[in-house]
């Protein structure tokens, strides 16, 4: 029987284990393990009693103990580990998965904790030895990167001879009603947004300071909004796969009151990840904030609104120039109905699932590591539709100057 590991039990993970458990036929049987077990016993509680078809079981876990967590794998017998943990434990995960023999699925790419600096070269290394083994792992499959790179391999294969520039476009016009809180877990969001811009342009990185670059935009079924110019995985790697490209660049929207509230705990050195004396113990600053900030997974009852995210793309087609917008649109209220969280979440766990799936199934299949845009997308854009975030083209979008 085919057998699946959630690694994680927080507000993506969440999503993933409502959606696997809603496609039992791909997901009969499922372990949740995480750090926290009593979270993973909570999730079961939740999806037992709504579904009750995919045989779900617990487990405690500190995924960084790659020998604990080789040997869950293989006692457990599963085919697949889904990491929906922090981007610190992805390299741990992938060296677990390598000894038991499991393909690998990940929504973030790793970034060492002492660092706020994320790149795919750690887990690109583990090509050679994932290809040897004749196992598949998937990094990236989540929104953003995720859905972004399955909807640049889409609009290559089916609209464009050669795409140019890709805008990727992240709104979300939540509103949580909280004078300041993070939609996924605060250190990672904010270790994001801190640090400094950077885009893809004739092949080099043009770097900027954080939140330099700023644009208008209006986001249909959401509005005008400011976004800002900030650094992001995807463009890492779109910037070698998608050929003829010359600039890439990523846009996420903040409202004021978020960007005043982080400028101020930046000024008293509250997002700082260099650890202080406090007390007698070792802390550090953007950890203990987090400790403080309502926890992503309990935004869904009170969050309002829609997300828009999606790919501008301007390239050639017949030698005539072409713009197009590949989107989806979110409503939070809807998500927290189905499956009890906010879209930001809603938006990461079904692509999560769905990058399992694929490689469950086998639609997917190769050895090595690959960027979610190597793999045809044409089925992952089905099913995006099947379970929940269908996708539009705009044929005539507004290009970002
Ligand atoms: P949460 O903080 O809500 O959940 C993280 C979970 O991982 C928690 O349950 C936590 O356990 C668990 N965990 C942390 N460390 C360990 C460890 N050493 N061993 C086992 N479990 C551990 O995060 P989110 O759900 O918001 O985010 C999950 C992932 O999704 C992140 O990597 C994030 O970057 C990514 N993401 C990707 C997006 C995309 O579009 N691609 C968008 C949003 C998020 P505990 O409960 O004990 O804290």
């Amino acid at each position: 029987m085919s057998k699946t590991i959630i690694i994680g039990a927080g507000a993506v993970a969440g999503v993933a284990v409502h959606k696997c458990c809603q496609n039992h036929r791909v997901f009969p049987e499922l372990m949740i393990a995480s750090r926290t077990k009593s979270k993973c016993d909570a999730l079961k509680a939740q999806v037992d009693e709504k579904y009750g078809k995919t045989k779900v079981t617990t487990a405690q876990i500190d995924a960084m103990d790659t020998p604990a967590l080789a040997a869950l794998i293989k006692d457990y017998g599963a085919d697949l580990v889904l990491n929906l943990a922090l981007p610190y434990q992805d390299l741990a995960i992938m060296d677990a998965c390598l000894a038991a023999g499991v393909n690998y699925v990940d929504t973030a790419n790793y970034e060492p904790e002492d660092t706020a600096k994320f790149e795919y070269k750690w887990q690109w290394a583990y090509r050679e030895r994932f290809k040897a083994a004749g196992l598949t792992a998937l990094l990236g499959s989540g929104f953003d990167p995720g859905v972004t790179g399955v909807f640049s391999a889409y609009a290559l294969k089916h609209y464009f001879d050669e795409i140019n520039y890709i805008d990727i476009l992240d709104c979300n016009g939540g509103d949580h009603g909280y004078p300041f809180a993070t939609n996924f877990n605060p250190e990672i969001n904010i270790r994001e947004v801190a640090a400094p811009g950077s885009y893809w342009e004739n092949g080099a990185w043009v770097h900027t300071k954080p939140m330099e670059i700023k644009r208008e935009y209006d986001f249909k079924e959401v509005g005008k909004k400011d976004m800002y110019l900030l650094h992001h995985e995807e463009i890492e790697s779109l910037s070698l796969n998608i050929p003829g490209i010359k600039r890439i660049r990523f846009f996420m929207t903040f409202g004021q009151s978020y960007l005043t509230h982080l400028k101020c705990l930046e000024n008293v050195g509250m997002t700082s990840i260099e650890p202080i004396d406090y007390e007698g113990k070792r802390i550090v600053p953007l950890q203990f904030l987090k400790a403080v900030l309502p926890d992503p997974s309990s935004l869904g009852p009170r969050t309002v609104g829609k997300t828009n995210i999606g790919c501008v793309f301007k390239g050639k087609k017949g030698g005539k120039e072409l713009t197009r917008y590949i989107y989806n649109i979110c409503d939070h209220q809807e998500c927290y109905r189905e499956v009890g969280s906010q879209a930001v979440a809603y938006t990461t766990g079904v692509p999560a699932m769905i990058g399992a799936m694929m490689l469950k199934t086998g639609v997917w299949k190769g050895a090595g590591v690959f960027n979610i845009e190597e793999f045809d997308p044409d089925p992952f854009m089905k099913a995006l539709g099947e379970w929940g975030l269908p996708f539009q083209v705009d044929e005539n979008p507004v290009p970002v100057d």
